[in-house]
């Protein structure tokens, strides 16, 4: 390595002697006693004399006040030492007792009962007024109320809360155990930058965004991975980080799972202008700039703020003499659905680093650069001095990086506290301008006849603190005519533009360029609800009664006794009333009939009339009329089947994302892995006398991956529940995560099949049936590499209106999250009965994001129902299941489910 950057080498050499003699005297005092053993250790764990900063090679000794060692036993990044969410709590807890610079508080729980909490560190005079900045920050937020002169009295007095967050992803370890070291050092250190920190900023922290995946993976490290030496020996993580789902934790962007609510919550609380979150990856330290694609509708102010942050910390760390810092080409700002973007989202400012760690606390070596070219080792224009090609590399190196990183940060949060804050009311205020003087002005739902799905959307945006009300009267717009009771999402409030970006189409401005993930969201269509986009301006004045949460009350029409018909206008509800009536006798009507004057459309669920079902109908906000006879035209009976959802060890994520949209709605069904599917192989407990349907979500890649899954590794991965590894075993057990359920595990699924079961695959699971032969006729093939369609929105052709599945949709045509699925083929004579649902593949349909080369798509279908044996297999080629984002497709997910028998006849 020295032979490919001899100047840059020397000359962090040189930087690094100089370093510690100049900038020593900003951060320590010389007054206070600092604990040789930290430094004495902090030296030994750090690899490299480059790999550390003035700022973080001492550490000061204070009577009274606990370091995380006297707490824990061990300085932060101790090879070998990851600390549990408890003992991470225990800390800061104690650190709260010994100092009033510290406040922790609770905000919410985890899935499985652990506490969230959010720890302040300021001056003690700060923590004593938490409050009142918080009221400041509150005002700034939304500063409608105000007069210029009132908001530059109210930023005078305000401080910036900074926010960090660790742990969102539980394999990157080291976030969560630096920050204990960074709140013990704002709160005790004398030094200039310390002591500046101090003064001006309120810094916040998430010890851990996600607790139990936090305890999951360190109990894995302990019991798997503390004898790895490098990538060539990982064991690598454990099967679930939190209940449901794994990265896509940052990309939850309608707040599903609760953590990430409870942090939502708690921003729209406190309004820090800057969050940042802590992950690692790439090589040593990459900071966010906020690069290509931007998110054209976030205030400019913002693309201005995060390069200067970004170059500020650049240079700071190459002046300590650290290489391998850079800011650009990683991450880019087109989403909105990463965690710390409900800053970005709320006219804040989004941070995020990337450090390089080793999945764990053993220091070892690695290889940075590939064998062939240079990777992320390049000298580049925002990489002026690179990482090294290969590393021998520590958890102590990591928590020095992203600690000198953060102070940096801090340090310019510091001197520039009034600009932070004022940048704040600023871009809350353009927000609301912005509003006022350009279209859209805002966006009208009316009521639809599936109310529902209504009532999530609009959850939704309130949940994220964007205002919607309800027209006292009818509406007339440019647009059209709207009745009274139409919710109006107006444009002149501070997340306007939140509203927005979320509501709108997304125009992706350069099919060239690349993003990190999907390019289209928009929530009509995901929902496949009615959003009009309004650009008349008298939308602003139209007179609105504020809506607080949505509650859609549903109703039973008449007095009838025989039967109520619930009608099928495509909620999702209609298959919790049908686990709701477990032991009543249910039937849908196999073609529309008219009870009264109201229409009864096919597919509606027909159940008796008694007090039970119209409780359930009332609170599920669904319609039903009550019948004085049993309709006529042809029905079958709505059984449930006995479900089960089939998983690998390797790939839980989508499953989860299926398994939480399944419990929500409350579908009863087992989670069975490859154990459950070798035993039936063994002869014992046969898959068909146990199950009418398996479920499929989409994983692994290919039907090799989802048979073979995991790769054996040189010892059994076990993921058992015991004394010692207490978070383990949850969700499912197994002595040995690994292998797969094998070619004997296929031959099962074949014999379920045969002998009458529904197999249902969705997205990338689809490979499955059609490669292992399960599905004989149908092949199923793959994109060019010319194609590149990052989850956007396009229009897929029904076939066949009167299957099953298409109960409770009236069009066509419908909008579907495009899943990079496999491209399906079903031979000329069998087209006609097997494809139901197909991708038209033009330009035109697609709706909202980036599909280049949608051409290859055309005519594909999208959705294919085979016969084989006494049984059927459903492949859909989309994933009608997608990160609890569109409901507007779980519809065709859950027929399959109620309608097994009548679509397996
Ligand atoms: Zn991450």
């Amino acid at each position: 390595m020295t032979t490919l950057y001899p100047l840059a080498r020397r000359l962090s050499f040189i930087l690094c002697l100089t370093a510690s003699l100049a900038f020593a005297a900003l951060a320590q005092s010389g007054k206070q006693e600092m604990d040789a053993d930290f430094a004495k250790s902090v030296k030994e764990w750090t690899t490299k004399p480059e790999f550390i900063s003035p700022l973080v090679d001492h550490l000061p000794k204070v009577a009274g006040v606990p370091s995380p060692k006297d707490v824990l036993g061990y300085h932060v990044g101790q090879p070998q030492k990851l600390t549990r969410t408890a003992d991470l709590y225990r800390y800061y807890r104690a650190l709260e007792k010994a100092t009033p610079r510290v406040k922790v508080i609770n905000i919410g729980q985890t899935d499985e009962g652990r506490e969230c909490l959010v720890v302040f560190v300021a001056n003690e005079d700060t923590i004593r007024n938490l409050e009142t900045y918080r009221g400041y920050l509150a005002q700034l937020a939304d500063p409608r109320n105000l007069t210029e002169a009132q908001a530059q009295d109210i930023i005078a007095k305000s401080k910036p809360i900074y926010h960090l967050s660790a742990g969102l992803h539980s394999g990157e370890t080291g976030p969560p155990e630096m920050l204990m070291e960074l709140a013990y050092r704002l709160a005790v250190e004398d030094s200039p930058l310390i002591n500046a920190i101090r003064e001006n900023v309120i810094v916040s922290i998430t010890p851990a965004v996600e607790p139990d995946g936090r305890d999951r993976y360190v109990d894995w490290y302990y019991r798997h991975k503390m004898d790895e030496t490098g990538e060539q020996d990982s064991m690598g993580g454990p099967p679930y980080w939190g209940k449901y789902i794994f990265h896509d934790n940052n990309r939850d962007i309608n707040y599903s799972q609760v953590t990430m609510r409870n942090l939502l919550l708690w921003y729209l609380q406190w309004h820090p202008p800057i969050m940042h979150d802590l992950h690692e990856s790439v090589p040593f330290l990459y900071t966010f700039s906020g690069q290509a694609p931007q998110q054209p509708t976030l205030d400019p102010i913002l693309y201005g703020e995060l390069p200067w942050f970004a170059n500020f910390e650049m240079a700071q760390m190459i002046k300590y003499g650290m290489p391998g810092v850079w800011t650009h080409a990683f991450v880019d700002m087109w989403s909105p659905g990463y965690l710390a973007f409900m800053s970005s989202n709320h006219n804040g400012m989004i941070r995020m680093y990337e450090t390089f760690g080793n999945g764990g606390a053993n220091t070892m070596k690695r290889r940075v650069a590939p064998p062939e070219g240079a990777g992320q080792t390049s000298r580049e224009w925002y990489r002026p001095l690179p990482p090294y090609r290969e590393v021998e590399w520590s958890m102590r190196n990591n928590t020095n990086y992203m600690q000198t990183g953060v102070l940096s940060a801090l340090q310019l949060t510091s001197q520039f506290p009034k600009i932070i804050v004022e940048n704040f009311y600023k871009k809350s205020r353009n927000s609301i301008e912005d509003g006022k003087n350009n279209a859209p002005f805002g966006f009208v739902i009316p009521p639809q006849a599936d109310m529902t799905r209504v009532e999530f959307l609009v959850n939704t945006l309130r949940l994220q603190g964007i205002e919607v009300g309800r027209a006292t009267a009818e509406v007339k717009l440019k647009e059209g005519t709207f009745p009274a009771g139409s919710f109006i999402v107006k444009r002149d409030q501070p997340y306007g533009r939140l509203a927005k970006i979320l509501l709108e189409k997304q125009n992706f401005p350069d099919q060239n360029l690349r993003t990190y993930d999907d390019t289209g969201w928009t929530m009509g269509l995901m929902t496949q609800t009615e959003v009009k986009e309004i650009a008349d301006k008298s939308v602003l004045d139209v007179v609105v009664e504020k809506v607080d949460r949505l509650s859609v009350k549903g109703e039973v029409k008449g007095s009838a006794t025989v039967a109520y018909a619930v009608l099928n206008h495509g909620s999702n509800n209609l298959i919790t009333l049908r686990f709701k009536l477990k032991g009543a006798k249910v039937q849908a009507n196999e073609a529309t009939f008219k009870a009264g004057d109201t229409e009864v459309p096919v597919g509606s669920l027909i159940v008796p009339a008694n007090n039970d079902s119209r409780a359930a109908i009332e609170q599920l906000g669904l319609k039903a009329v009550a019948l004085a006879a049993m309709p006529t035209v042809v029905m079958h009976e709505v059984d449930l089947p006995r479900l089960a959802v089939f998983t690998t060890w390797g790939n839980t994520q989508e499953v989860g994302w299926v398994r939480h949209a399944l419990d929500q709605f409350g579908v009863q069904y087992d989670l069975i892995y490859k154990e459950r599917i070798i035993q039936a192989s063994k002869g014992q407990g046969n898959l068909r006398e146990a199950y009418d349907m398996i479920l499929v979500p989409n994983q692994g890649r290919s039907g090799k991956g989802l048979v073979f899954d995991r790769e054996p590794t040189r010892k059994p991965l076990a993921y058992t529940k015991s004394a010692e590894f207490p978070s383990h075993g949850t969700y499912g057990e197994s002595e040995d995560i690994t292998g797969g359920m094998g070619l004997a595990g296929v031959a099962e699924f074949e014999k379920f099949i045969n002998a009458g079961g529904l197999l249902v695959t969705l997205g990338q699971a689809s490979f499955f049936p059609a490669e292992f032969g399960l599905t004989r006729s149908i092949d199923a093939g793959r994109t060019s590499p010319q194609f590149y369609a990052p989850g956007p929105i396009v229009e897929a052709e029904i076939l066949k209106t009167d299957h099953p599945l298409f109960y409770g949709y009236t069009g066509k045509t419908i909008p579907v999250r495009y899943a990079n699925g496999p491209l399906l083929n079903v031979p000329e004579r069998d087209r006609n009965r097997q494809v139901l649902m197909r991708f038209p593949g033009t330009e035109k349909n697609v709706l909202s994001g980036l599909a280049r080369g949608i051409a290859e798509t055309r005519n594909r279908p999208a959705i294919v129902d085979v016969p084989v044996g006494k049984g059927r297999v459903i492949l859909f080629a989309t994933n009608p299941c997608y990160r609890w984002q569109n409901h507007g497709e779980f519809g065709m997910l859950f027929n399959s489910i109620l309608h097994y028998k009548a679509i397996n006849r």
